[in-house]
C-alpha cells in the first residue's frame, strides 16, 4: 500500500511545487469601504499586503461619512471645520470634479441620499414636500474655502462616496510603486487598477454584467489603468414595482432612472475615473458624449438597458464581448466635438 502511495504523493509534491513556481501572485481581501477588497500583488515584498489593508482601513476611518470622528462626518456635524492638509486637498479636487462635470457629480448631495436612505436609515421613497425642502441644500457652491478651512453654507452635508473609493486606489498603486511591486490588481468594489502585467500580458478586466446573471458582460485588455463602474444594479431598492439606486441626480433629488445600466471609465488615474463614472451615469447618454468629446482624456464603456453597448475608440482594440450577438458601438470623438 506504502509503494503505491509513494508515486502519488511525489507526483502531488511536484504538482504543488510547479503551480507555487508559476503562482507567485498574494491575494489579501477584506472589508472595508462598505465593500469587499481584493488585492493582488506578484512577489508583494514584506509586509507590503498588510500596509495595503491599513492604508485602505485608515483612509476611511478619515473620509468615511457615517463612521464617528472621521474628518467629513465632524465638517458634516459642525458645519466648519480646518481639514488635515490631505483631505482638504481631496476636498479641493472633489469640488473642481464638480465644477467640472457642471454639477453632475456633487459631492453636497449626502442631504438627499440620507433622504432615500441609502448609507443610513431605511430605503424609502421621500415625499415631494421633503424633496423640494431639500433641493436647495445640495449645491457645490454651499461649501466655501478659506485655505483648509471648510465652512458648509445653507445646512448642507458632504459626501466622498463617489470618488473616495478611486483616490485611495491612487494611493494603494502609489505604495506598490514605493514598493516595488510591478504588478498587481486592485478592487474596491466597482473601482479597479490594474498595474503592469499578469504572466507577461496585459490584465483582462472582466465587466460584470448589469442584468443580475452574475456573468461578464465583456472585456476589455489594459495595463496601468484604473477600470470604474457605477451603476444602479448593486446598491438599490424597489418599491411599487419601480427601482431605486444609489446614483442621485442632483438637479432634481431622484435617483437616476435613465438610458444607462452601467458606465465604465477607463483612465490613468482611479480619482477621476471614479468622479466620471458617477457623473457621466448621472448625465445620460446625450450629454455623456458631449462630454466626451469636449475633453476625451478616459476611455468609456456604456452598457444600455437594451443590452446594446457603446465604447470609445481607444479600447476598441482590447475590448471584447461575452456575446458576439451584443450590438457594440465604437464612438470617435471627432465625431463628437
Ligand atoms: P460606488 O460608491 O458604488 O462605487 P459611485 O462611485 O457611483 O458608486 O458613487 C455613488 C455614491 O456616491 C452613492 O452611494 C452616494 O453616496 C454618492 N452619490 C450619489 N449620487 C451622487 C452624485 N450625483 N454626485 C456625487 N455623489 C453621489
Ligand atoms: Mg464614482
Amino acid at each position: 500500500m506504502k509503494k503505491r502511495l509513494f508515486p502519488f504523493v511525489f507526483i502531488c509534491v511536484l504538482f504543488c511545487a510547479v503551480l507555487c513556481g508559476c503562482t507567485r501572485y498574494e491575494l489579501t481581501e477584506f472589508f472595508a469601504l462598505d465593500t469587499f477588497v481584493t488585492i493582488t500583488a506578484e512577489k508583494p515584498n514584506g509586509d507590503v499586503l498588510k500596509k495595503a489593508e491599513k492604508l485602505v482601513k485608515d483612509y476611511e476611518d478619515k473620509l468615511s461619512v457615517t463612521k464617528d470622528g472621521s474628518e467629513i462626518k465632524r465638517l458634516n456635524e459642525s458645519g466648519t471645520l480646518t481639514l488635515s492638509e490631505e483631505v482638504a486637498a481631496l476636498m479641493k479636487l472633489s469640488l473642481s470634479a464638480c465644477e467640472r462635470t457642471d454639477g453632475a457629480l456633487d459631492i453636497t448631495v449626502y442631504p438627499l441620499v440620507k433622504a432615500w436612505g441609502f448609507t443610513v436609515g431605511e430605503k424609502k421613497v421621500p415625499s415631494s414636500e421633503e424633496l423640494s425642502s431639500l433641493l436647495p441644500l445640495v449645491g457645490y457652491e454651499n461649501v466655501t474655502v478659506t485655505g483648509n478651512a471648510f465652512t458648509l453654507e445653507n445646512g448642507t452635508e458632504l459626501d466622498l462616496g463617489a470618488v473616495a473609493k478611486g483616490y485611495i486606489t491612487d494611493k494603494l498603486v502609489k505604495l506598490f510603486k514605493e514598493n516595488d511591486v510591478k504588478n498587481a490588481l486592485i478592487s474596491l468594489g466597482g473601482n479597479v487598477y490594474v498595474a503592469g502585467k499578469y504572466g507577461g500580458r496585459d490584465w483582462n478586466v472582466g465587466i460584470k454584467s448589469p442584468f443580475g446573471d452574475g456573468k461578464a458582460f465583456c472585456g476589455v485588455k489594459l495595463s496601468d489603468k484604473a477600470v470604474v463602474t457605477s451603476g444602479q444594479y448593486q446598491r438599490f431598492f424597489e418599491e411599487n414595482g419601480k427601482v431605486y439606486g444609489h446614483i442621485i441626480d442632483p438637479a432634481t433629488g431622484v435617483p437616476v432612472d435613465n438610458e444607462f445600466s452601467s458606465v465604465t471609465v477607463i483612465g490613468e488615474n482611479g480619482f477621476w475615473c471614479d468622479a466620471l463614472s458617477t457623473a457621466l451615469f448621472v448625465m445620460g447618454k446625450d450629454k455623456a458624449l458631449e462630454f466626451y468629446g469636449e475633453h476625451g482624456d478616459f476611455d468609456f464603456i456604456l452598457i444600455m438597458k437594451d443590452g446594446s453597448v457603446a465604447i470609445s475608440e481607444g479600447i476598441k482594440d482590447a475590448f471584447s464581448l461575452a456575446d458576439e450577438n451584443t450590438p457594440l458601438t465604437v464612438i470617435k470623438r471627432s465625431d463628437k466635438n
